[in-house]
Protein backbone atom coordinates (compact mmCIF):
# COMPACT_ATOMS: atom_id res chain seq x y z
CA UNK A 1 0.00 0.00 0.00
CA UNK A 2 1.21 3.67 -0.63
CA UNK A 3 1.98 5.77 1.52
CA UNK A 4 -1.03 8.13 2.58
CA UNK A 5 -0.15 11.86 2.14
CA UNK A 6 0.58 14.77 5.10
CA UNK A 7 -0.23 18.53 4.43
CA UNK A 8 1.66 19.68 7.55
CA UNK A 9 4.31 18.02 9.53
CA UNK A 10 1.96 18.76 13.19
CA UNK A 11 -0.46 17.35 11.81
CA UNK A 12 0.46 13.58 10.42
CA UNK A 13 -1.57 11.72 8.63
CA UNK A 14 -3.83 14.94 7.93
CA UNK A 15 -4.16 16.92 4.81
CA UNK A 16 -3.42 16.05 1.02
CA UNK A 17 -1.77 19.04 -0.72
CA UNK A 18 -2.42 17.91 -4.29
CA UNK A 19 -6.34 19.61 -4.75
CA UNK A 20 -8.03 21.98 -2.27
CA UNK A 21 -11.83 22.51 -1.64
CA UNK A 22 -13.25 25.38 -2.63
CA UNK A 23 -17.26 24.52 -1.08
CA UNK A 24 -18.56 21.94 1.28
CA UNK A 25 -22.09 20.97 1.26
CA UNK A 26 -23.32 19.26 4.80
CA UNK A 27 -26.67 17.89 4.57
CA UNK A 28 -26.52 15.65 7.88
CA UNK A 29 -29.06 13.91 9.92
CA UNK A 30 -28.31 12.99 13.98
CA UNK A 31 -29.70 11.38 16.17
CA UNK A 32 -29.13 12.58 19.70
CA UNK A 33 -30.20 9.34 21.59
CA UNK A 34 -28.11 6.89 19.99
CA UNK A 35 -25.42 9.28 18.76
CA UNK A 36 -25.85 8.25 15.53
CA UNK A 37 -24.54 10.88 12.29
CA UNK A 38 -25.45 10.16 8.68
CA UNK A 39 -26.21 11.83 5.19
CA UNK A 40 -24.01 13.29 2.51
CA UNK A 41 -20.81 15.84 1.87
CA UNK A 42 -20.88 17.07 -1.30
CA UNK A 43 -17.24 18.51 -2.35
CA UNK A 44 -16.60 21.08 -5.01
CA UNK A 45 -12.87 20.30 -5.67
CA UNK A 46 -9.93 21.68 -7.33
CA UNK A 47 -6.89 20.37 -8.34
CA UNK A 48 -3.95 21.85 -7.36
CA UNK A 49 -1.38 19.21 -8.62
CA UNK A 50 -1.85 16.36 -11.25
CA UNK A 51 -3.21 13.24 -9.60
CA UNK A 52 -4.94 10.06 -9.95
CA UNK A 53 -5.75 9.55 -6.39
CA UNK A 54 -7.63 11.79 -3.81
CA UNK A 55 -6.96 11.41 0.00
CA UNK A 56 -9.50 13.10 2.41
CA UNK A 57 -9.67 12.46 6.31
CA UNK A 58 -12.67 10.35 8.03
CA UNK A 59 -12.65 9.04 11.00
CA UNK A 60 -15.10 6.50 12.89
CA UNK A 61 -17.69 6.92 10.36
CA UNK A 62 -18.44 4.62 7.69
CA UNK A 63 -18.79 5.56 3.78
CA UNK A 64 -21.64 3.59 1.98
CA UNK A 65 -21.11 5.69 -1.59
CA UNK A 66 -19.14 8.29 -3.03
CA UNK A 67 -19.68 9.33 -6.42
CA UNK A 68 -17.40 12.16 -8.87
CA UNK A 69 -18.09 14.17 -10.94
CA UNK A 70 -15.36 15.64 -13.72
CA UNK A 71 -13.22 12.38 -13.11
CA UNK A 72 -13.98 8.43 -13.28
CA UNK A 73 -13.32 7.01 -10.13
CA UNK A 74 -11.91 3.94 -10.09
CA UNK A 75 -12.84 2.80 -6.36
CA UNK A 76 -12.54 4.23 -2.86
CA UNK A 77 -11.51 2.92 0.22
CA UNK A 78 -10.69 4.01 3.92
CA UNK A 79 -8.09 3.05 6.03
CA UNK A 80 -5.94 4.99 8.83
CA UNK A 81 -8.65 7.43 9.21
CA UNK A 82 -8.66 8.51 5.67
CA UNK A 83 -10.88 7.87 2.37
CA UNK A 84 -8.63 7.31 -0.01
CA UNK A 85 -10.01 7.66 -4.08
CA UNK A 86 -8.40 6.10 -6.78
CA UNK A 87 -9.25 7.63 -10.10
CA UNK A 88 -9.04 5.86 -13.79
CA UNK A 89 -6.53 8.55 -14.50
CA UNK A 90 -4.42 11.50 -13.75
CA UNK A 91 -6.32 13.97 -13.50
CA UNK A 92 -4.61 17.45 -14.59
CA UNK A 93 -3.85 20.60 -12.36
CA UNK A 94 -6.57 23.06 -12.35
CA UNK A 95 -9.49 20.61 -12.96
CA UNK A 96 -12.74 20.66 -11.06
CA UNK A 97 -14.36 18.07 -9.34
CA UNK A 98 -17.29 17.03 -7.42
CA UNK A 99 -17.27 14.54 -4.70
CA UNK A 100 -19.97 13.07 -2.54
CA UNK A 101 -20.20 11.24 -0.08
CA UNK A 102 -22.77 9.30 1.51
CA UNK A 103 -21.77 8.25 5.40
CA UNK A 104 -22.71 7.16 8.46
CA UNK A 105 -22.04 5.85 11.87
CA UNK A 106 -21.31 7.00 15.81
CA UNK A 107 -19.12 10.12 15.68
CA UNK A 108 -16.43 10.04 18.37
CA UNK A 109 -13.18 12.58 19.37
CA UNK A 110 -9.93 11.58 17.75
CA UNK A 111 -7.48 10.90 19.49
CA UNK A 112 -3.74 12.36 18.35
CA UNK A 113 -0.19 11.78 20.15
CA UNK A 114 0.77 15.23 21.48
CA UNK A 115 -2.61 16.82 20.68
CA UNK A 116 -5.08 14.64 22.72
CA UNK A 117 -8.70 14.48 21.53
CA UNK A 118 -10.71 16.57 19.45
CA UNK A 119 -13.97 16.42 17.41
CA UNK A 120 -17.67 15.61 17.94
CA UNK A 121 -17.87 14.82 21.51
CA UNK A 122 -21.55 13.91 23.63
CA UNK A 123 -22.33 15.80 26.30
CA UNK A 124 -24.78 14.89 28.82
CA UNK A 125 -27.66 16.18 26.96
CA UNK A 126 -26.79 17.23 23.18
CA UNK A 127 -23.50 17.48 21.18
CA UNK A 128 -19.91 19.95 20.72
CA UNK A 129 -18.08 20.09 18.22
CA UNK A 130 -14.13 21.46 19.00
CA UNK A 131 -12.27 20.28 16.87
CA UNK A 132 -8.70 22.45 17.27
CA UNK A 133 -6.86 20.85 15.69
CA UNK A 134 -7.03 17.76 14.47
CA UNK A 135 -10.86 16.98 14.83
CA UNK A 136 -12.87 17.97 12.07
CA UNK A 137 -12.54 14.06 10.16
CA UNK A 138 -14.92 12.85 13.11
CA UNK A 139 -17.96 14.51 11.33
CA UNK A 140 -17.27 14.99 7.47
CA UNK A 141 -15.06 14.03 4.80
CA UNK A 142 -12.16 16.72 4.77
CA UNK A 143 -9.16 17.96 3.50
CA UNK A 144 -7.89 18.48 6.53
CA UNK A 145 -5.31 21.37 6.54
CA UNK A 146 -5.54 24.83 8.17
CA UNK A 147 -4.72 26.64 4.76
CA UNK A 148 -7.38 25.21 2.20
CA UNK A 149 -10.13 27.58 3.38
CA UNK A 150 -13.73 27.18 2.11
CA UNK A 151 -17.46 28.06 1.89
CA UNK A 152 -19.63 25.99 3.38
CA UNK A 153 -23.73 24.92 4.15
CA UNK A 154 -23.94 22.98 6.83
CA UNK A 155 -27.71 21.63 7.13
CA UNK A 156 -28.77 19.25 10.35
CA UNK A 157 -31.66 17.39 10.43
CA UNK A 158 -31.79 16.61 14.45
CA UNK A 159 -34.45 15.14 17.55
CA UNK A 160 -36.99 18.19 18.12
CA UNK A 161 -36.20 19.58 20.92
CA UNK A 162 -32.61 20.84 20.27
CA UNK A 163 -31.14 23.85 19.25
CA UNK A 164 -28.45 23.96 16.63
CA UNK A 165 -25.53 26.41 16.01
CA UNK A 166 -23.24 26.18 13.08
CA UNK A 167 -21.23 28.30 11.52
CA UNK A 168 -22.37 31.60 9.49
CA UNK A 169 -25.71 32.80 9.19
CA UNK A 170 -29.24 30.71 10.01
CA UNK A 171 -31.14 30.49 6.82
CA UNK A 172 -33.92 27.75 7.25
CA UNK A 173 -35.22 26.27 10.75
CA UNK A 174 -38.21 24.06 9.77
CA UNK A 175 -39.82 21.63 12.42
CA UNK A 176 -41.34 18.30 10.95
CA UNK A 177 -42.75 15.87 13.38
CA UNK A 178 -39.63 14.56 15.44
CA UNK A 179 -36.92 16.01 13.93
CA UNK A 180 -35.91 19.49 13.19
CA UNK A 181 -33.89 20.99 10.50
CA UNK A 182 -31.52 23.82 10.92
CA UNK A 183 -29.75 25.22 7.73
CA UNK A 184 -26.66 27.56 8.03
CA UNK A 185 -24.69 29.09 5.66
CA UNK A 186 -20.99 30.58 6.08
CA UNK A 187 -19.82 32.18 2.89
CA UNK A 188 -16.23 33.61 4.22
CA UNK A 189 -14.13 31.18 4.05
CA UNK A 190 -13.10 29.15 7.27
CA UNK A 191 -10.50 26.29 7.63
CA UNK A 192 -11.94 22.81 8.69
CA UNK A 193 -10.88 22.98 12.15
CA UNK A 194 -12.61 26.05 12.56
CA UNK A 195 -16.14 24.02 11.40
CA UNK A 196 -18.67 23.40 13.99
CA UNK A 197 -21.95 22.51 15.03
CA UNK A 198 -23.54 22.86 18.75
CA UNK A 199 -26.44 20.75 20.01
CA UNK A 200 -28.17 21.36 23.02
CA UNK A 201 -31.41 21.94 25.15
CA UNK A 202 -30.58 26.15 24.33
CA UNK A 203 -32.09 29.30 24.47
CA UNK A 204 -31.35 32.71 23.27
CA UNK A 205 -30.45 34.76 26.04
CA UNK A 206 -31.47 38.67 25.75
CA UNK A 207 -27.65 40.33 25.79
CA UNK A 208 -27.17 43.28 28.39
CA UNK A 209 -26.63 45.48 25.11
CA UNK A 210 -25.49 45.97 21.22
CA UNK A 211 -22.47 46.54 19.60
CA UNK A 212 -22.45 50.34 17.79
CA UNK A 213 -21.59 48.37 14.91
CA UNK A 214 -25.09 46.62 15.00
CA UNK A 215 -23.56 43.19 14.89
CA UNK A 216 -26.51 40.22 16.08
CA UNK A 217 -24.25 39.23 19.32
CA UNK A 218 -26.19 36.28 20.82
CA UNK A 219 -25.63 34.36 23.94
CA UNK A 220 -27.15 30.53 23.67
CA UNK A 221 -27.27 28.43 26.61
CA UNK A 222 -29.51 26.59 29.17
CA UNK A 223 -32.53 28.32 30.07
CA UNK A 224 -31.23 28.48 33.62
CA UNK A 225 -27.91 29.82 32.87
CA UNK A 226 -26.87 32.72 34.74
CA UNK A 227 -23.92 34.25 32.74
CA UNK A 228 -23.07 37.85 34.27
CA UNK A 229 -19.15 37.09 32.33
CA UNK A 230 -21.63 37.66 29.23
CA UNK A 231 -22.74 41.21 30.31
CA UNK A 232 -20.25 43.37 28.68
CA UNK A 233 -19.54 41.22 25.47
CA UNK A 234 -21.28 43.74 23.28
CA UNK A 235 -18.54 46.28 24.40
CA UNK A 236 -15.83 44.06 24.15
CA UNK A 237 -16.77 43.86 20.49
CA UNK A 238 -16.82 47.57 20.41
CA UNK A 239 -13.05 47.98 21.68
CA UNK A 240 -12.22 45.33 19.64
CA UNK A 241 -13.60 46.90 16.09
CA UNK A 242 -12.27 50.16 17.29
CA UNK A 243 -8.24 48.79 18.11
CA UNK A 244 -8.88 45.48 15.04
CA UNK A 245 -10.86 47.23 12.40
CA UNK A 246 -14.37 45.76 11.87
CA UNK A 247 -15.48 42.08 13.00
CA UNK A 248 -15.03 40.00 10.43
CA UNK A 249 -18.28 37.69 10.37
CA UNK A 250 -21.97 38.23 10.09
CA UNK A 251 -22.65 37.74 13.48
CA UNK A 252 -21.13 36.02 16.77
CA UNK A 253 -22.35 33.60 19.08
CA UNK A 254 -21.01 32.38 22.32
CA UNK A 255 -22.42 28.71 23.30
CA UNK A 256 -22.51 27.97 26.89
CA UNK A 257 -23.00 24.19 27.42
CA UNK A 258 -25.12 22.77 30.29
CA UNK A 259 -21.25 20.99 31.18
CA UNK A 260 -18.53 21.94 32.42
CA UNK A 261 -15.83 22.54 29.92
CA UNK A 262 -12.17 21.95 30.43
CA UNK A 263 -11.09 24.77 28.34
CA UNK A 264 -13.40 27.12 25.64
CA UNK A 265 -13.10 27.01 21.82
CA UNK A 266 -13.70 29.22 19.29
CA UNK A 267 -14.90 28.26 15.88
CA UNK A 268 -15.48 30.51 13.23
CA UNK A 269 -18.35 33.45 14.08
CA UNK A 270 -19.05 31.17 17.15
CA UNK A 271 -17.39 30.25 20.52
CA UNK A 272 -18.49 27.64 23.08
CA UNK A 273 -17.81 27.82 26.48
CA UNK A 274 -18.62 25.21 29.91
CA UNK A 275 -20.79 26.72 32.22
CA UNK A 276 -17.81 27.22 34.53
CA UNK A 277 -16.88 30.04 32.25
CA UNK A 278 -19.41 32.22 32.69
CA UNK A 279 -18.90 34.77 35.85
CA UNK A 280 -17.36 37.83 36.27
CA UNK A 281 -14.31 37.00 37.62
CA UNK A 282 -11.02 38.09 35.42
CA UNK A 283 -10.51 34.45 34.88
CA UNK A 284 -13.81 33.66 33.23
CA UNK A 285 -13.55 37.67 31.45
CA UNK A 286 -10.34 37.36 29.67
CA UNK A 287 -11.44 33.99 28.00
CA UNK A 288 -13.89 35.73 26.84
CA UNK A 289 -12.07 38.31 25.31
CA UNK A 290 -9.80 35.67 24.12
CA UNK A 291 -12.53 33.31 22.14
CA UNK A 292 -13.75 37.08 20.35
CA UNK A 293 -10.50 38.10 19.49
CA UNK A 294 -9.97 34.83 17.28
CA UNK A 295 -12.65 35.59 15.27
CA UNK A 296 -10.19 38.45 13.93
CA UNK A 297 -6.83 36.42 14.58
CA UNK A 298 -6.92 32.94 13.71
CA UNK A 299 -10.29 32.66 12.33
CA UNK A 300 -10.29 35.81 9.74
CA UNK A 301 -6.71 35.74 8.96
CA UNK A 302 -5.85 31.98 9.93
CA UNK A 303 -2.42 30.67 9.79
CA UNK A 304 -0.52 28.61 6.95
CA UNK A 305 1.40 26.20 9.29
CA UNK A 306 0.42 25.46 12.66
CA UNK A 307 4.12 25.81 13.57
CA UNK A 308 2.84 29.89 13.27
CA UNK A 309 0.20 29.24 15.99
CA UNK A 310 1.55 32.30 18.06
CA UNK A 311 -0.33 34.24 15.32
CA UNK A 312 -3.63 33.07 16.87
CA UNK A 313 -2.52 32.29 20.75
CA UNK A 314 -0.56 35.50 20.88
CA UNK A 315 -2.80 37.97 19.20
CA UNK A 316 -5.85 36.00 21.47
CA UNK A 317 -3.96 36.33 24.44
CA UNK A 318 -2.78 40.16 23.74
CA UNK A 319 -6.26 40.91 23.10
CA UNK A 320 -7.03 40.08 26.84
CA UNK A 321 -4.34 42.30 28.26
CA UNK A 322 -6.24 45.02 25.88
CA UNK A 323 -9.25 44.18 26.87
CA UNK A 324 -8.34 44.95 30.30
CA UNK A 325 -6.78 48.15 29.50
CA UNK A 326 -9.97 49.55 27.58
CA UNK A 327 -12.17 48.30 30.38
CA UNK A 328 -10.55 50.16 32.86
CA UNK A 329 -8.98 47.60 34.95
CA UNK A 330 -5.14 46.81 34.95
CA UNK A 331 -3.20 48.16 32.01
CA UNK A 332 -1.75 45.88 28.88
CA UNK A 333 1.41 47.13 29.81
CA UNK A 334 1.52 46.01 33.55
CA UNK A 335 0.12 42.37 32.73
CA UNK A 336 2.92 42.21 30.17
CA UNK A 337 5.55 42.88 33.04
CA UNK A 338 3.89 40.57 35.25
CA UNK A 339 3.71 37.59 32.74
CA UNK A 340 7.10 38.29 31.88
CA UNK A 341 8.29 38.12 35.23
CA UNK A 342 6.44 34.48 35.30
CA UNK A 343 8.02 33.28 31.83
CA UNK A 344 11.50 34.00 33.26
CA UNK A 345 11.06 31.86 35.66
CA UNK A 346 9.61 28.74 33.48
CA UNK A 347 12.17 26.40 31.19
CA UNK A 348 13.06 28.67 28.39
CA UNK A 349 13.08 25.88 25.77
CA UNK A 350 10.35 26.91 23.50
CA UNK A 351 10.62 28.19 20.29
CA UNK A 352 7.63 30.66 19.93
CA UNK A 353 7.78 30.28 15.73
CA UNK A 354 7.99 26.98 15.73
CA UNK A 355 7.70 25.33 19.25
CA UNK A 356 6.70 21.88 17.93
CA UNK A 357 3.14 19.60 17.85
CA UNK A 358 3.48 19.00 21.83
CA UNK A 359 3.69 22.64 22.96
CA UNK A 360 1.50 24.13 20.46
CA UNK A 361 -1.32 25.21 23.18
CA UNK A 362 1.85 25.44 25.66
CA UNK A 363 0.53 28.42 27.72
CA UNK A 364 4.44 30.24 27.13
CA UNK A 365 3.14 30.17 23.44
CA UNK A 366 0.19 32.89 24.64
CA UNK A 367 2.11 34.44 26.91
CA UNK A 368 4.83 35.05 25.27
CA UNK A 369 3.75 35.68 22.03
CA UNK A 370 1.50 38.41 23.72
CA UNK A 371 4.79 39.73 25.27
CA UNK A 372 6.43 40.31 21.93
CA UNK A 373 3.32 41.86 20.69
CA UNK A 374 3.60 44.43 23.54
CA UNK A 375 6.92 44.58 22.67
CA UNK A 376 6.59 45.82 19.29
CA UNK A 377 3.89 48.33 20.67
CA UNK A 378 6.31 49.87 22.72
CA UNK A 379 8.75 49.83 19.93
CA UNK A 380 6.28 51.39 17.18
CA UNK A 381 3.93 53.47 19.87
CA UNK A 382 0.43 52.85 19.70
CA UNK A 383 -0.85 54.85 16.58
CA UNK A 384 1.57 52.46 14.26
CA UNK A 385 1.05 49.22 16.17
CA UNK A 386 -2.90 49.18 15.99
CA UNK A 387 -2.29 50.67 12.54
CA UNK A 388 -0.53 47.02 11.86
CA UNK A 389 -3.11 45.45 13.51
CA UNK A 390 -5.84 46.81 11.57
CA UNK A 391 -4.21 46.66 7.94
CA UNK A 392 -2.79 42.84 9.05
CA UNK A 393 -6.71 41.86 9.47
CA UNK A 394 -7.89 43.75 6.80
CA UNK A 395 -5.35 42.97 3.82
CA UNK A 396 -5.40 39.27 4.81
CA UNK A 397 -9.23 38.26 6.35
CA UNK A 398 -9.96 34.81 3.78
CA UNK A 399 -7.03 33.77 3.72
CA UNK A 400 -3.84 32.21 5.23
CA UNK A 401 -0.45 34.03 6.56
CA UNK A 402 2.74 32.81 7.99
CA UNK A 403 5.03 34.71 10.57
CA UNK A 404 7.31 35.61 7.59
CA UNK A 405 4.09 37.71 6.16
CA UNK A 406 3.24 39.43 9.64
CA UNK A 407 7.04 40.45 9.98
CA UNK A 408 7.29 42.20 6.64
CA UNK A 409 3.97 43.97 7.04
CA UNK A 410 4.50 45.34 10.06
CA UNK A 411 7.87 46.50 9.35
CA UNK A 412 6.04 48.05 6.31
CA UNK A 413 3.52 50.03 7.60
CA UNK A 414 5.01 51.15 11.30
CA UNK A 415 8.52 51.79 8.89
CA UNK A 416 10.13 50.12 12.15
CA UNK A 417 13.00 47.14 11.81
CA UNK A 418 10.45 44.33 13.11
CA UNK A 419 12.65 41.65 12.22
CA UNK A 420 15.38 42.58 14.45
CA UNK A 421 13.11 43.52 17.22
CA UNK A 422 10.89 40.16 16.85
CA UNK A 423 13.77 37.51 16.12
CA UNK A 424 14.82 36.96 19.44
CA UNK A 425 11.05 36.65 20.59
CA UNK A 426 10.38 34.20 17.42
CA UNK A 427 12.95 32.49 16.66
CA UNK A 428 15.36 32.12 19.73
CA UNK A 429 15.05 30.14 23.39
CA UNK A 430 15.86 32.92 25.81
CA UNK A 431 13.49 35.17 26.77
CA UNK A 432 14.20 38.85 25.62
CA UNK A 433 13.64 41.78 28.20
CA UNK A 434 10.38 43.87 28.08
CA UNK A 435 10.92 46.89 26.92
CA UNK A 436 9.33 49.62 28.86
ZN1 LIG B 1 -6.95 30.70 21.88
Amino acid sequence: MSQLPTADPYLPGHGDLSFGVRRYDLDLAYAVEGNRLSGDATLEVEVLLATSRLVLDLAHLSVDKVRVSGARLKRFATRSDRLVLDLAEEVPRGTTLTVVVRYSGSPRPLVARDLGDAGWEELTDGVIVAAQPHGSPTWFPCNDRPDDKASYRIALRVTAGYTVVANGVLREHRRGGSTETWVFEQDEPMATYLATVQIGRYVDHQPAGRPASGLPVRVVGPADLDAPGFARQHEMVDAFERLFGPYPFSGYAAVVTADELEIPLESQSLSTFGRNIVGEDWDSVRLIAHELAHQWFGNAVTLRHWRDIWLHEGFACYAEWLWSEESGSTPAAELAAEHHGRLADKPQDLLLADPGPELMFDDRVYKRGACALHALRVKVGDEAFFEVLRTWVASRAGTSVTTEEFLEHAASVSGSDVESLLTPWLRELELPALPS
